[in-house]
């Protein structure tokens, strides 16, 4: 799903919740839009660099062919798994500002999960890093 799109929704999640949280409805933007930054990650570590605006084009206009999705899922998005989940739940309950990323977290991955079903992909993404590290040792794709 396009930035542009986690944005409006993350923004308007954050307008909701800020008559009782005020500005820490900040980290509702922080977890529903910023997390695909990791998308960048990945390229710069499998590609050794990369220019921003070339890899958003190549997530962006590459994303439904058919070749992309098969790499995209032998690929780890390290905002995009279950034990990054686990770790922001955890802080959620000692920090104000963990809760509102959560929130933010939940949506944009609402989101994407919408966007993936719609587009008739399921489960693009690897949902777990560990499982992904041990299937791609073993030289499989992983799920
Ligand atoms: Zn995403």
């Amino acid at each position: 799903m396009l930035p542009t799109t986690h944005f409006i929704f993350s923004l308007l999640l954050a307008a909701g919740l800020f008559n009782h949280y005020g500005w820490l409805v900040i980290f509702v933007i922080a977890g529903g839009v910023f997390i695909d930054i990791d998308h960048y990650f990945w390229h710069i570590y499998n590609k050794k660099g990369g220019n921003f605006l070339k890899v958003y084009k190549h997530y962006k206009y590459d994303y439904a062919k058919f070749e992309m999705i098969e790499k995209i899922k032998s690929e780890i998005y390290i905002f995009h798994n279950v034990e990054f989940l686990i770790i922001v739940v955890v802080m959620s309950f000692f920090s104000a500002g963990a809760f509102m990323f959560l929130l933010g977290l939940l949506l944009h991955y609402i989101l994407d999960f919408i966007d993936e079903a719609r587009n008739g992909i399921d489960k693009i993404k690897s949902v777990s890093f560990f499982a992904w590290l041990v299937r791609t040792k073993n030289g499989k794709k992983a799920r």
